[in-house]
């Protein structure tokens, strides 16, 4: 059985006092919850103070995005191994924000899944479509070569340290969610895909998030399909009441 992880992703938003007030609020609204990884990605600045706060709590920390060397001349740049170092057990990669504003490629979606990987994170990697190439009936080969992307040269035996979150761009910070049908057919593409690249016991060991406007109102029904795992939550994340009430999504 598949453990099921619900992950908020905070972008851009809250300060350090914001940041840790946030976990301190969310805290007790989910310790009766078990039997669900949770995890949350502050801001680069945000994330060992998050750390700490969420110390003594079920709440995991997530970093929004990784590089894939470990130290260097590379300014601007965090570590893998730093991520760690400041309380990081997982990281997003390949969010579709980046892929769009950032210039992340299938290449460097690849070099920093292997780097956190090997640092000992457990990866997040996004993948998802845009509105045109559903329209255009593109979706399955976009998806696969994402997926197929991310993990190349993987081996099996790290597949146990990565979830795929699918994100269709046209859900994300819309309010249009996918339908659960829509949804998990191409969470079961997925699953097929991974088990065609690795193996069926693979493939349903592996985690795979939907991602795009959840909300406490429709995590019910997207966390009944068969290969809908969890949550990748964005704006509902945002606030302690309806990020727990995803959560709570039994
Ligand atoms: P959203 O964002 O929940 O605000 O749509 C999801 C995401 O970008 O991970």
């Amino acid at each position: 059985m598949r453990t099921p992880l619900i992950a908020g992703n905070w972008k851009l938003f809250k300060t350090l006092a914001e940041a840790t007030a946030l976990v301190d609020e969310l805290a007790p609204l989910i310790s009766a919850v078990d039997d669900v990884e949770v995890v949350v990605a502050p801001v680069f600045t945000a994330i060992s103070a998050v750390a700490k706060a969420a110390e003594k709590t079920v709440i995991k920390v997530a970093a929004q995005d990784c590089y894939w060397e470990e130290e260097g001349a590379f300014t601007g740049e965090v570590s893998p191994k730093l991520l760690k170092d400041a309380g990081c057990s997982h990281v997003i990669i390949g969010h579709s924000e980046r892929r769009q504003y950032f210039g992340e490629t299938e290449e460097t979606v690849n070099r920093k899944t292997k780097a956190a990987l090997k640092a000992g994170l457990v990866v997040l990697l996004c993948v998802g479509e845009t509105l045109a190439e559903r329209e255009s009936n593109a979706t399955f080969s976009v998806i696969k070569t994402q997926v197929s992307g991310g993990l190349a040269g993987i081996p099996a035996s790290d597949l146990a340290h990565v979830v795929i979150a699918y994100e269709p761009v046209w859900a994300i910070g819309t309010g249009k969610t996918a339908s659960d049908a829509q949804a998990q057919e191409v969470h079961a593409f997925i699953r097929s895909l991974v088990a065609e690249l690795y193996s069926s016991s693979e493939a349903d060991a592996l985690r795979i998030l939907y991602g795009g406007s959840v909300k406490p109102e429709n995590v019910k029904g997207l966390m009944s399909q068969a290969d809908i795992d969890g949550a990748l939550v964005g704006g509902a994340s945002l606030k302690a009441e309806s990020f727990a009430g995803i959560v709570r999504f039994k």
